[in-house]
């Protein structure tokens, strides 16, 4: 492959001759191009990639930079062909390397072939034929399979899609996949023999079948139906919901007997809400997991607080500290001994609690900051405190003057 690369004359170097004679004016689509990029294989491109720069009625070469009537014809020259010619540079299989005249002159010739030349009339039947039948575009369809989009396509469709303001692209791609689940659903109930989805089912899970079983039979991944049927078919979520309850609560049903509660939503909110027992300390007692203790909360619509027991502790500890105290509350209680001026240390001699629990508290209720006509006093000084890396490297360095400091005068 030869590329002619024309680059500009250094101007340092011209400085101090004698003024160049008057060039000749060039013909169009000589003189200096500047390089636009580099291909990966390292080629130069002398127009930028996906485009086709047109001027006039030339057109620019992406090989070489000149500007031609025919790129196509020229590029017998750099030894290319078209086809490589438009993959190497990101444009469309179809797209002209002609300006705008040659196509008009070509377009005017091969009509009279058209009209006079019978085997390019055959062809042109035959061909239209195959375009009319579909089988043009199926082949290539087939023949573009597998084949990278060229960069003149993906612009064009970027500028497509910049046109279009996002909550319609969003709107549409909702209703395109809305219209793939309803039809992945109408046709796993076709196989199954069903009218839809709905009544396959609510047929099958009658027979007591899962979710996931009826999902695997229909042909679709087994949480198909558990993530999707409430989209494709409301009514039959809604009717499969106390079923799905059931059988989900049916694994609690022994522990229930056993501790005189009715169902699994009365049992939870008598030991989570009202005694506040942590999820652990249910699933100890009901003989199941942590997290079929967590799944079922979230089932009943009830809702888990972490470490219930020991916020539970924390607030009656608070709340016993102030009845001791007189107060209904314990922000009640901090609140007026603070805006009467007294110190953490007096609080916690005269509740009987440690003064870093007094302050949490008071952090708790918002008590904390610079009391209100007591200047806060700066901090006494303190040393630097230096880091270890630190007090090692100086030990190391003190070490040989320690050692000097020992010599003895005479021996210096
Ligand atoms: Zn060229």
């Amino acid at each position: 492959m030869s590329v002619e690369v024309i680059t500009a004359p250094a101007g340092r170097a011209a400085a101090g001759r004698r003024p160049a004679a008057p060039q000749p004016a060039r013909p169009p689509g000589h003189g200096i191009r500047a390089v636009v990029g580099v291909l990966a294989d390292g080629t130069p491109c002398y127009a930028p990639a996906g485009e086709v720069v047109v001027a006039g009625s030339l057109v620019t070469c992406h090989l070489c930079g000149r500007l031609l009537r025919s790129v196509t014809a020229h590029l017998k020259a750099h030894g290319w062909t078209k086809q490589a010619y438009c993959e190497a540079f990101g444009l469309e299989r179809g797209q002209s390397l002609e300006g705008p005249e040659t196509r008009k002159r070509r377009a005017a010739a091969f009509t009279a072939r058209l009209v006079f030349d019978p085997s390019v009339r055959e062809g042109s039947a035959a061909g239209r034929q195959r375009a009319r039948t579909g089988e043009l575009a199926r082949d290539a369809a087939a023949a573009a399979r597998g084949r990278p989009i060229p960069e003149q396509r993906r612009r064009k469709v970027l500028r497509a899609l910049s046109a279009i303001p996002p909550e319609v692209v969003t709107q549409a791609n909702a209703e395109r996949a809305r219209r793939r689940l309803a039809g992945a659903a109408a046709a796993a109930a076709r196989r199954a023999g069903y009218p839809d989805i709905g009544t396959l089912v609510l047929a099958r899970t009658a027979d007591g079948a899962s979710l996931a079983a009826i999902s695997r039979e229909a042909g679709l991944h087994k949480d198909w139906l558990s993530r999707h049927l409430g989209q494709v078919d409301p009514a039959a979520a809604a009717a499969l919901r106390p079923l799905r309850q059931a059988r989900w609560d049916a694994a609690w049903r022994p522990a229930l007997h056993r501790l005189g509660f009715g169902d699994v939503p009365s049992y939870l909110r008598e030991r989570h809400l009202a005694q506040h027992w942590t999820a652990s300390a249910i699933a100890a007692e009901a003989g199941l997991s942590h997290h079929a203790v967590a799944s079922a909360l979230r089932r009943h619509g009830l809702a888990q607080t972490p470490h219930v027991a020991k916020r539970h502790a924390s607030r009656q500890r608070a709340a016993e500290v102030a009845a001791r105290m007189g107060f209904d509350s314990i922000a009640g209680y901090l609140s007026q001994r603070r805006a009467a001026g007294w110190t953490w240390q007096a609080l916690a001699a005269e509740s009987g609690q440690p003064a870093s629990w007094i302050r949490r508290q008071a952090a708790a209720c918002g008590l904390t900051g610079p009391q209100p006509g007591r200047p806060r006093q700066p901090a006494p000084h303190r040393r630097p405190k230096v880091p270890s890396a630190q007090v090692r490297s100086l030990t190391r360095v003190s070490e040989p003057y320690s050692l000097c400091s020992t010599v003895p005068k005479g021996l210096e």
